[in-house]
């Protein structure tokens, strides 16, 4: 099983959620079998009896699963059936582990956050991608994970130390992480907007957003052992004069820098990373790029 973690952002709404998808189909069309998991760090257990005010409206699983909205972007995207522990919310995770310490299971051990709570959360991830969701038999060759929340959040915490852990246990070819440090490029104000440049100011401005100078970039880089791929979201496509310095400041070669822009429709965008060849670099990083062939998606 490979893993693909897709996290970073500073704010949410930007496009995490159909960029974990695209991956997914573009890993897909090249004859891969994927499926996935979204995790949400709110403490709730499920989406359920959230608004829709806050949250947008619930997606409901067969299984009956009240869960985030992106689920079914991943089920529409990538023509597969998800189960409710397909989603995890630190609600569930603390919730098996409160019922496991009542049970008595940890044998008068001190519950903790690290290791019980890391455990849990890799034991989870482990044993969710193994469920067929494609209606075959047998495991996928890929999983996709999605790390909700924003750049720093405490609640993410658990799971960053989790996923840092899993990647060790997995071995480095297995486990990529493709950090999202959306650029606000809808925001005014903020340093990118839509002229496409990137001085040297910027540069490091994008770095401590979401790779290398926040608390949680700096995670990112040292416990993921970066570079590996950034996404970044522009109103327009990426000019190679700004690849080349996010390239040099964000320590990433320029081939793993890509661009979602803005388009009419979200179906767009995994032709939008094909053409960018994103399945070169994603199937490099996974060692996969013996068994995949090339993407078909007209
Ligand atoms: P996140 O997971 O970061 O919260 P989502 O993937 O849920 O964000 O996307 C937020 C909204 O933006 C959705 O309504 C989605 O359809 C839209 N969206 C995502 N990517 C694009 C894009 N490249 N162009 C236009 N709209 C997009």
């Amino acid at each position: 099983m490979k893993y693909v973690l897709v996290t970073g952002g500073v704010v949410s709404g930007l496009g995490k959620g159909v960029t974990a998808s695209s991956i997914g189909v573009v890993l897909e069309a090249c004859g891969l079998r994927v499926t996935s998991i979204k995790i949400d760090p709110y403490l709730n257990t499920d989406a359920g009896t959230m608004s829709p005010f806050e949250h947008g409206e619930v997606f409901v699983l067969d299984d009956g699963g009240e869960v985030d909205l992106d689920l079914g972007n991943y089920e529409r995207f990538l023509d597969v059936t998800l189960t409710k522990d397909n989603n995890i919310t630190t609600g569930k995770i603390y919730q098996s582990v409160l019922d496991k310490e009542r049970k008595g299971d940890y044998l008068g051990k001190t519950v903790q956050v690290v290791p019980h709570i890391t455990d849990a959360i890799k034991d989870w991830i482990e044993s969710v991608s193994l469920i067929p969701v494609d209606g075959k038999e047998g495991q996928a060759d890929v999983c996709v994970i999605e790390l909700g929340g924003t750049v720093g959040d405490i609640e993410s915490m658990p799971f960053i130390e989790a996923l840092r852990q899993l990647s060790f246990s997995v071995g480095k070819p297995d486990k990529k992480i493709l950090p999202y440090p959306c650029e606000l490029d809808s925001c005014s104000g903020c340093c990118w907007g839509a002229e496409n440049k990137a001085n040297t100011t910027q540069c490091p401005r994008t770095k401590s957003f979401g790779i290398d100078s926040s608390l949680f970039g700096m995670s990112l880089c040292s416990v993921f052992d970066m570079p590996l791929i950034f996404i970044f979201p522009f109103l327009q496509p990426l000019l190679e004069a700004t690849k080349a310095k996010l390239s040099q400041f964000c320590h990433v070669p320029a081939a793993n820098i890509l661009n979602i822009h803005d388009v009419p429709n979200i179906w767009h965008v995994p032709l939008l990373l094909r053409n960018q060849n994103a399945h070169h670099s994603i199937l490099k990083q996974l060692n996969l790029t013996s068994v995949a062939t090339a993407p078909d998606l007209d």
